[in-house]
């Protein structure tokens, strides 16, 4: 039998990194066995799921490199289909009709409980079982005539094919009547793995107010797909060995059932963005260009190619995340850059920093050359026949080129600035805070 698992997102507009955790999982399980992911869109709340919200979603899993196979099913088409299984069970009398809490609205069809014991194998928890007296008979279409959940659901994942049903164990209520509804379908009942909840540091279910919550909110800081696709793999699996940056082929190869956690998973920002890191070392120097120059254009910032091109090379290092790369790099392309309001209290604003700086622009003016290495020498050697210490020479110098006290190393820094803006900029640095 072929493996056929999907996603089932009903579209709201957002989507939860648990979400999207579900549908990386189901993903590999299914490109794992050589089998098929499905898409199927849960889109029976007519005011949530708007096109932009459906469009959301498809953009999400575009940009994490989610395929699907064949065409995604949108459930709101199916309700006939829904609504006929609903008489059909009537028919059967695996179903009743009722006019829940006597309102005169209407009667709604109540599916039947079998009566019996469910006990089921769960891919990731064990044995799960639930005694007959604790599960009761439930609604599967509203007085108004509309399907309910668990009626459509399992439809359409019996329309599918769908022979796996990964998801989070906030479902597992859900599967003891789910179940109940494939055997009085007829239907064979898929095998079913639930996923533990990701959660905030007091273990409960990690939401918008814990931080960022959603996919779009990691692609707007500046995090990449291939990144947080990694990361979520791994918040609830393991390989088995102690790999954490690997690519989407050998997550495929390695990924297991077996081998998610049946404990709750803990969200660490920090170790996503070391992994987002490690990404953008790893990307071709064309690709971090580019999204170098996109971010500059957003920014408005007007870059010399040439120029730009050997700035990104002195930060390469130093990105994190595509966010970083306007206020890493924003001051090489702007004279009247902004200073850092500790930096200049801290470090500028001294007695004796002054004359450093003038000093050193004298130094600057007179090599012959002016690179790095020879900046370097020449820095060095002030130091040390001036007798001022390294770090009181150094921070003025690259504060009054930089505006911060961070970046990269000072001397290609200085090469790349060129001899004309550095000394331009301790001029003004001099006129703004020190004179
Ligand atoms: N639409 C449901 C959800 O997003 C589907 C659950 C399932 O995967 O069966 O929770």
């Amino acid at each position: 039998m072929k493996v056929r698992t999907r996603f089932a997102p009903s579209p709201t507009g957002n989507v939860h990194i648990g979400n999207m955790r579900a549908a990386i999982y189901n993903w590999l399980f299914a490109r794992h066995h050589g089998g098929q992911f499905l898409l199927r869109v849960e889109d029976t709340d007519r005011e949530r799921s708007t096109p932009e919200a459906i469009q959301t979603l498809l953009d999400a899993m575009v940009w994490l490199k989610l395929d699907f196979d064949e065409e995604p099913l949108y459930q709101s088409t199916r309700m006939e289909a829904h609504l006929e299984a609903a008489e059909m069970l009537l028919s059967k009398g695996l179903a009743y009709k009722e006019d829940k809490g006597g309102t005169g609205q209407g009667e709604c069809v109540i599916f039947r409980m079998p009566g019996t014991d469910s006990i089921f194998e769960d891919g990731i928890k064990g044995t799960l079982s639930k005694k007959a007296e604790n599960m009761q008979d439930f609604v599967i279409v509203r007085s108004n005539g509309t399907p309910v959940f668990h009626l459509a659901n399992v439809l359409d994942d019996i329309e599918q094919n769908v022979t796996h049903v990964i998801r989070g164990d906030d479902h597992v209520e859900n599967t003891f009547r789910h179940i109940a509804l494939y055997k009085a379908l007829g239907a064979d009942v898929p095998k079913y793995a639930h996923l533990p909840m990701i959660v905030n540091a007091q273990g409960k279910p990690y939401s918008k107010r814990d931080g960022d919550a959603f996919v779009g909110d990691f692609r707007e800081k500046g995090f990449l797909g291939e990144a947080l696709f990694n990361y979520l793999a791994l918040l609830g699996w393991s390989p088995g060995d102690d790999r954490e940056i690997m690519s989407m082929p050998e997550m495929v190869e390695a990924f297991s059932l077996e081998r998610c956690q049946s404990s709750a998973a803990q969200v660490d920002l920090k170790k996503l963005t070391w992994m987002n890191g490690e990404y953008m070392l790893k990307l071709p120097d064309e690709d971090f260009e580019m999204i170098c120059f996109g971010e500059l254009d957003k920014a408005g910032i007007d870059a010399e190619p040439e120029y730009a091109r050997r700035i990104f090379k002195l930060v390469r290092e130093r990105v994190k995340t595509v966010a970083d790369i306007v206020p890493m790099t924003g001051y090489f392309f702007a004279d009247e850059f902004e200073y850092d309001e500790q930096a200049v209290r801290k470090k500028l604003q001294k007695d004796g920093v002054a004359d450093t700086l003038a000093k050193v622009k004298a130094v600057f003016e007179s090599l012959e050359i002016f690179d790095e290495a020879s900046t370097d020498k020449a820095l060095h050697d002030f130091v040390e026949t001036s007798g001022l210490g390294f770090g009181a020479v150094m921070a003025p110098v690259r504060i009054a080129v930089s505006g911060v006290q961070s970046g990269p190393d000072l001397f290609p820094l200085l090469n790349v600035l060129g001899r004309e803006r550095v000394l331009k900029r301790i001029e003004r640095t001099t006129g703004l805070f020190l004179s």
